[in-house]
């Protein structure tokens, strides 16, 4: 199959991108390995993106990007994009090839691990990066959540729906989340911040008993008996497969100029995959845009 334009990733960015470039009636494919909607479809309610004064549930409004792409023309196909063909611009994906004119990756990002010894061997028996998809599983449960962040934050009020007891450990002694996020998490009975304190390893044979917690200003470790490990310590890009075919940071970021074209010429690049100092779905939008509008100019040679 050869199109205009392939777009790799169905999140915000990309499918931004996809009404900008079907609109303009340039013949579009997104490639999606997962679901419609990227990271907005595990998440509950956004209350930050403009248009949506209620707030809008993340689904809800990856069903409707989704929907106003393909309003326009855009094709959608699952599979998981593994090379690209530099000298014969193919898109090469675990089932298929494609061939386009101009490529579009928008695949974003994937949760960060500590990286700790039975951190892999107990994810599903107790550890978990999504709340939105496991939170249930605690009902009237002691839970923790790693990670000062918004996702943390989020998260850890997101779960005092379910467990009889959320922990927050971060390691300093300050959040980075919004002040909104930071007011509701100081005021929530249910939360306990564990400040200035890392996990030093875990615990669990067939499902998780709990951590061991270090406090980094006295060097105290303690146990700390848990039903749920929730980790939510940023995100890595999802961008292995381009290594030595666009230019990336040493943490795997793309790198692009200010009209999201990479370093290669015929290549752009969106969302949460590039090199940017805030992610979220507003930003990943406009670079989707961006992307687009750089795509159809590198087509159209203006
Ligand atoms: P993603 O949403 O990550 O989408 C990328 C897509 O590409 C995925 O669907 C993935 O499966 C696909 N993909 C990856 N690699 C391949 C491949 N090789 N082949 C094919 N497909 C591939 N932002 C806000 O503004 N407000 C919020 O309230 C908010 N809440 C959040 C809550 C949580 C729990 C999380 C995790 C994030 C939240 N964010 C929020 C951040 C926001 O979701 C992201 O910034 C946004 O989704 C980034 O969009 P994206 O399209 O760049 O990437
Ligand atoms: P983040 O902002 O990068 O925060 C990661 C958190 O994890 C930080 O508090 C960091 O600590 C901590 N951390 C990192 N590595 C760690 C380790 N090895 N051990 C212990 N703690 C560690 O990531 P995020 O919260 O996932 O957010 C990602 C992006 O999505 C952000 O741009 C965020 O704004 C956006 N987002 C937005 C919303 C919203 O707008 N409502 C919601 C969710 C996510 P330090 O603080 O010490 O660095």
């Amino acid at each position: 199959m050869e199109k205009d334009i392939i777009i790799i990733g169905g999140g915000p960015a990309g499918l931004t991108s996809a009404i900008y470039t079907s609109r303009a009636r340039h013949s579009t494919l997104v490639i999606e390995e997962k679901a419609i909607g990227g990271q907005i479809i595990i998440t509950t309610e956004i209350e930050n993106y403009p248009g949506f004064p209620k707030g809008i549930m993340g689904p809800e409004l990856a069903m409707l990007m989704e929907e106003q792409a393909k309003k326009f023309g855009t094709e959608i196909i699952f599979d998981s994009v593994k090379l690209i063909d530099l000298d014969n611009k193919k898109i090469i994906t675990e089932n298929s090839e494609y061939k386009c004119k101009a490529l579009i990756i928008a695949t974003g990002a994937t949760p960060s691990k500590l990286n700790l010894p039975k951190e892999e061997e107990l994810t599903g028996r107790g550890i978990s990066y999504c709340a939105t998809c496991d939170g249930a599983f605690f009902r009237d449960q002691v839970v923790a959540v790693v990670g000062g962040g918004n996702t943390a934050v989020e998260e850890a009020l997101f779960l005092t729906n379910f467990a009889q007891k959320v922990y927050l450990i971060h390691r300093r002694d300050r959040l980075r989340a919004e002040k909104c996020l930071q007011e509701r998490v100081f005021e929530h009975k249910k939360i306990e911040i564990i400040w200035n304190t890392i996990i030093d390893s875990i615990e669990g044979q067939e499902s998780l008993r709990g951590v061991n917690i270090k406090n980094k200003i006295t060097g105290e470790t303690t146990f700390l008996p848990l039903d749920g490990l929730f980790i939510f310590v940023g995100y890595t890009p999802k961008t292995e497969f381009l290594k030595n075919i666009v230019d990336l940071d040493e943490n795997g970021y793309i790198k692009v100029n200010n009209k999201n074209q990479t370093s290669i010429p015929w290549i752009f690049a969106a969302g949460d995959c590039v090199l940017k100092p805030y992610k979220q779905i507003a930003t990943a939008v406009g670079d989707g845009c961006t992307a687009a509008l750089s795509a159809i100019a590198y087509l159209e040679g203006y």
